[in-house]
């Protein structure tokens, strides 16, 4: 069954637009970026596609533009919280397109409905529609997702941050997960959605590559690695190992090393001769110095391998610290590959900021790596005992095996019934076999 593809927008740009003017505390842009990564991940738990308008909270972009981002996908929804100049207004409203196209409206009051419920607002939720002065769409998202074709698209309003019990209530994290699911439930049921086991690849844990694999697999992308004073297969061995002393999947660090360097061609902010193959403290765009320099493949390897458990753990390291930037890192906020771009991780945080797709990028690798054959070495020949040896040399001496270098190479070979005879004949008879 094909996914139903659902893009989310946050409504407002920054950490800090639209104040409540009753809880001081609280913004309408930090709710809804909050609420649309709850909601991403509560939608794919039921097996949409979800994508977002925008990668970071402070990453700008024109509201048109964003509605138009949707393009190709099945269903749009902003998030927002509404505003007005009377505190006692409290209800969720849902706009959707003012023609009521694909029947739009029942989702739309199912979902302002259901805000309502959860919220406990003073007036019940409802749907409302609203054109602008030429005839389209007055909100500039909802213009946006209708020219590129978007069937659904809606903009939900969770009441009125002018109120300050609904404000309180936005507040609470806890609340905006709720809203998460209760919402992703009522698109389920309305799409149809499959739900599909999550998979996901934890950082820790034993390797399930081995370093051939992991030296063989980056051969075949890149025949002349930028490595310094390390061969390939001493670099992957190296992995495992410290990867193992830490607990961290050695395989998966490879694997990401593999994604920031190229397959270590390198050619980016970081020099081969920085033994920093993760691009520990490297910032896009930065200057080359900001990017950490370790003093040997060893450490440059033992500081990633921390650097991750950082992310996926909270226990404490089993070797001193080397990782420059490890006290920077939030302890466990990512056990999950798929969580180390912080636009996929559902805690806003990650190795890689915005990062959308990092960790499926670092899969990829991986994938690639444990898919990686390795060819068979030639077994070695089964050693001959030293009586069977010298029995040979004694048949030969005696001439009755007259190509001993022959039968030396068949020493551990099946023998005929007929050269078995031939050579009893021969000790028989004195001739040469
Ligand atoms: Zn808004």
């Amino acid at each position: 069954m094909r996914k139903i593809k659902v893009c989310l927008d946050a409504g407002h740009i920054g950490p800090t637009y639209n104040q409540s003017p009753v809880v001081k505390s609280y913004y309408e842009s930090a709710m809804a970026w909050a609420l649309h990564l709850k909601l991403k991940a509560a939608l794919e738990k039921r097996g949409f596609e979800v994508n977002t308008t925008r990668a970071a909270i402070d990453a700008p972009m024109e509201v048109y533009a964003r509605g138009a981002a949707a393009k190709g996908c099945d269903v749009f929804l902003s998030l927002h919280s509404n505003a007005c100049g009377t505190e006692s207004v409290d209800y969720p409203v849902v706009y959707r397109a003012y023609d009521n196209k694909e029947g739009a409206d029942a989702l739309a009051l199912k979902l302002a409905q259901k805000i309502g419920q959860l919220m406990g607002t003073r007036q019940a939720g409802r749907t409302a529609t609203r054109k602008n002065s030429a005839g389209g769409e007055y909100y500039g998202v909802l213009r946006g997702a209708r020219a590129v074709g978007v069937p659904v698209y809606l903009l939900l309003e969770h009441s009125f941050h002018t109120n300050a019990a609904a404000a309180k209530w936005l507040s609470i994290d806890a609340n905006l997960a709720k809203l998460a699911e209760a919402e992703a439930d009522l698109l389920a049921a309305h799409f149809g959605a499959a739900p599909q086991p999550v998979t996901r690849t934890l950082i820790m844990g034993r390797a399930q590559a081995t370093a051939q694999q992991m030296a063989l697999y980056c051969r075949s992308k890149n025949a002349a690695p930028q490595l310094s004073g390390c061969t390939l297969e001493m670099l992957a061995q190296t992995f495992l190992e410290e990867g193992e002393a830490e607990g961290v999947r050695g395989d998966v660090a490879f694997a990401q090393s593999l994604h920031e360097t190229g397959y270590f061609k390198f050619g980016g902010i970081v020099q081969p001769q920085q033994n920093n193959f993760a691009g520990i403290g490297a910032l896009n765009g930065g200057p080359e110095g900001q990017a950490a320099t370790f003093p040997s493949m060893f450490i440059g390897v033992r500081a990633q391998i921390q650097h991750l458990k950082a992310y996926a753990s909270t226990e404490p390291l089993a070797k001193p610290c080397v990782d420059p930037r490890f006290s920077l890192v939030a302890r466990g906020c990512a056990p999950y590959v798929e969580w180390l771009g912080a636009a996929d991780n559902p805690e806003g945080k990650g190795w890689a900021v915005p990062g959308g797709g990092y960790g499926e990028s670092v899969l990829k690798m991986l994938r690639g790596v444990l898919a990686q054959s390795v060819p068979q070495e030639a077994q070695p020949a089964p050693a001959v005992p030293d009586w069977q040896r010298a029995g040979l040399e004694t048949l030969a001496a005696a001439g009755v095996i007259n190509s001993p270098d022959y039968w030396s190479d068949r020493l551990s070979q099946n023998i005929t019934a007929g050269e078995l005879f031939g050579i009893l004949g021969n000790l028989v008879t004195g001739t040469l076999a």
